[in-house]
């Protein structure tokens, strides 16, 4: 089966991480600050601060925000679960704005819409998440704007995104929000096997985020209560967590992010080969907006079943059964059961739900081969031609 992603581990990852093995300190060692940096200045950000997981980084990055119960977060239905999740983490309730069909990411008048509304009835969010979905950065600019406008904060969700850029700078910059969240995980730009990062130009976040990863201790003796008791003193300030990404990792993950342009590259000279192979058939293509580079991180074509002859389950089946390790990103998170539990219906974000129906993730990583990429295409061609 030809996998829909894949990470590319080379010598030098197995070096970078053998070496860190056999150093003094395998976590909260010095590798941790250094990938935090490459990280920050690959974004041209000031702060990174690694944690464990995406996840982790979406959870701390919401509590550094003061997000509590009685608040509110928006984010996309069409992003993985822990895009909302972070919200219900911090007792905070949860909310959607529907997608724009055309780029699948946040629409902006669906935002300003729901804002308008929400202001009557005294129900602003404290936090809206944008989601780059596929890797693709939403429009920032104008989502920067309505945060003015309304007084939220902008937490971007930018764990398919690392290598692609907005408005001629990286994403992570966090010109037009608080902070942006990545993750390590293995399908996304960079592993670190499971990993995460909170990057942002805001001190305080990078400061609060830093001491909840590590239980909410501080040693920084500037930063202490009670200065004066001694050289093993320590202080827990509020109730943190362990989401800690180890040496091993971050020395993973250095080793990766040298390869990251060449990776990024190399995806969008796949989505290019798609984009030509399928532009007859009765497919709808990833958007390319004006000023936008991806990172290509998925590549998700649309079935319009009213002009295909085959449905997309059956063109679903019909790829896994020739080997195509196709996938479906994402199934709307409002309906998800325990999102329905908590008062979500279908029919509330409509466009979200149109493009579920019709959705198909192909095959696309630094590794796919041009043989591989070419059957992938023979195959879907021969479905739908
Ligand atoms: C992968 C992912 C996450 C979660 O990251 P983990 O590292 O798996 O916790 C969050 N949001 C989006 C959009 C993701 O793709």
């Amino acid at each position: 089966m030809i996998p829909y992603g894949r990470q590319e581990i080379d010598d030098a990852d197995v070096a970078a991480v053998v070496q860190a093995l056999r150093s003094d300190l395998i976590t909260q060692g010095p590798i941790i600050p250094r990938f935090e940096a490459a990280i920050a200045a690959r974004c041209e950000a000031a702060h990174g601060v690694a944690v464990s997981s995406g996840t982790a980084a979406l959870h701390l990055a919401c509590l550094a925000m003061d997000l509590g119960p009685g608040d509110r977060l928006w984010t996309s239905p069409i992003s993985f679960v822990a895009s909302a999740n972070c919200a219900l983490y911090c007792g905070a309730q949860v909310d959607f704005v529907d997608i724009d069909p055309v780029t699948r990411t946040m629409s902006v008048s669906a935002l300003a819409d729901k804002l308008m509304n929400a202001e009557r009835t005294g129900e602003l969010p404290r936090i809206v998440v944008p989601v780059h979905f596929a890797g693709l950065s939403c429009d920032m600019a104008a989502i920067n704007v309505l945060a003015q406008r309304y007084g939220f904060r902008v937490l971007e969700d930018a764990c398919h995104a690392l290598g692609g850029s907005y408005r001629g700078r990286p994403v992570g910059s966090c010109l037009w929000s608080d902070a942006a969240v990545f993750s390590f995980h293995p399908v996304k730009g960079v592993t670190t096997g499971e990993g995460g990062m909170v990057v942002t130009n805001d001190s305080e976040v990078a400061r609060r985020v830093t001491g909840l990863r590590s239980h909410g201790i501080t040693r920084d003796r500037g930063g202490l209560e009670d200065p004066g008791q001694g050289p093993w003193y320590y202080e827990q300030q509020e109730l943190g967590f362990n989401y800690r990404l180890t040496d091993l990792q971050a020395a993973l993950g250095l080793s990766q992010l040298s390869r990251l342009a060449d990776w990024v590259r190399r995806r969008e000279a796949l989505a290019d080969r798609y984009d030509e192979a399928f532009a007859f058939l009765p497919l709808l293509l990833p958007k390319r907006p004006d000023r936008i580079d991806s990172a290509w991180h998925l590549y998700v074509v649309e079935v319009e079943e009213a002009k295909a002859s085959q449905s997309r389950r059956s063109v679903f089946d019909e790829l896994r059964a020739a080997g195509v390790g196709v996938n479906v990103h994402y199934i709307p998170i409002h309906t998800q059961p325990y999102y329905r539990r908590l008062g979500f219906r279908l029919g509330q974000f409509p466009a979200a739900e149109a493009y579920y129906q019709q959705a198909i993730t192909l095959p696309l990583f630094p590794g796919l081969c041009q043989a591989d990429q070419d059957y992938v295409v023979k195959s879907v061609t021969g479905l739908l031609r």
